[in-house]
């Protein structure tokens, strides 16, 4: 089985980078009146005690999420999607907390923007997977709180062979399928690469409008130095336009551990990469490390013949 936990890792720099595409995304596609299928292929056990030995062992968060925090702290006027991105995390501990508790894994991000008072009419979905059995129990444990009902379901299943099953979305009433798929591995099986880019493929041909996104570590490694360059011939093969956002934090002194990371969006609202490009220089002011810190943005438009976005 997998020894991968997401809790040593919740709220490192990855979460930071991955959470704050995710957020101004489905923010973009919720301003619109009609259902969407969320998915989330790799959801984890859902909400991470940031006071757990397991944060504290690994002081990734203080690292990342925690000294991003401090950071806009001293700022007058943050970044509109970093602003918006703590402010979500705060909204899980109490209210002027010193110290963080919680941080709050997709699944709840997700449910937090699903169940806002404007999209109570609207019935979004959520589609999680996990398949680690303890973390699958504990996202279980987690969302029944949410009492969600048959707007949440968990599968303790693969979620590779899950994501294709449920495209396309069922219609909302006014007719429109709409989804977002979040793929987010732990990349501890070498084959995870590949699994990435078939699944993407597959999406494509069953729902070529989803908005997709892939996080996905930066390493010396040839598959995880391939896979961006795979999803990129896989969305323009396929006609979609793409964002694929880097952060690498470089390296301090005693740092050893992942230091950089992606995430590749297919089908990304118009309004991500200004939120990004206005966030990212204070995120690295705040999650630099040393030699080797950085970012970089990257899009690509949908062929102008097609329609360009799921929105
Ligand atoms: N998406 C989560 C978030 O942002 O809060 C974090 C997910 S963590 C990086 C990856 C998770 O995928 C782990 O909990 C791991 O147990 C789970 N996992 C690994 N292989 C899987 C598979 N084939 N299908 C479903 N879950 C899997």
């Amino acid at each position: 089985m997998f020894s991968y936990r997401h809790a040593f890792h919740a709220g490192n720099h990855a979460d930071v980078l991955k959470h704050l595409t995710l957020l101004p995304t489905l923010r973009h596609l919720m301003q619109k009146a009609a259902p969407l299928t969320l998915i989330d292929t790799h959801a984890g056990a859902g909400l991470y005690r940031l006071d757990s030995e397991a944060a504290h062992t690994s002081g990734e968060a203080a690292r990342g999420v925690l000294a991003l925090r401090a950071h806009i702290a001293q700022q007058d006027r943050p970044a509109a999607a970093l602003a918006d991105y703590l402010a979500l995390i705060a909204s899980f501990n109490p209210p002027g907390a010193q110290d963080w508790r919680i941080y709050p894994g997709s699944p709840f991000l997700m449910q937090r923007l699903m169940s806002a008072p404007e999209r109570a009419a609207v019935h979004d979905r959520l589609r999680l997977f996990e398949l680690h059995p303890t973390d699958s129990r504990a996202l279980q444990a987690n969302v029944a709180q949410l009492q969600a009902g048959r707007q949440i379901s968990i599968e303790a299943a693969d979620g590779f062979a899950g994501l294709p099953r449920l495209l396309p979305p069922p219609p909302g009433p006014g007719g429109s399928r709409r989804a977002l798929a979040l793929i987010d591995p732990s990349y501890e099986i070498k084959t995870d690469y590949a699994r990435v880019a078939s699944a993407i493929g597959q999406a494509l041909r069953r729902f070529a409008t989803g908005v997709y996104l892939v996080w996905h570590p930066i390493i010396p490694r040839p598959e995880a130095h391939g896979l961006p360059r795979r999803l990129k011939t896989l969305a323009t093969q396929a006609g979609r336009g793409w964002l694929h956002v880097n952060l690498n934090t470089g390296s301090g002194k005693s740092d050893t551990g992942l230091a950089a990371s992606g995430v590749f969006v297919i089908n990304p609202p118009h309004t991500l990469e200004p939120q990004l490009r206005a966030a990212l220089p204070a995120v690295l002011r705040a999650l630099g490390r040393g030699p080797g810190q950085g970012w970089a943005l990257e899009t690509a438009p949908a062929p102008a013949t097609r329609p360009t976005r799921a929105d």
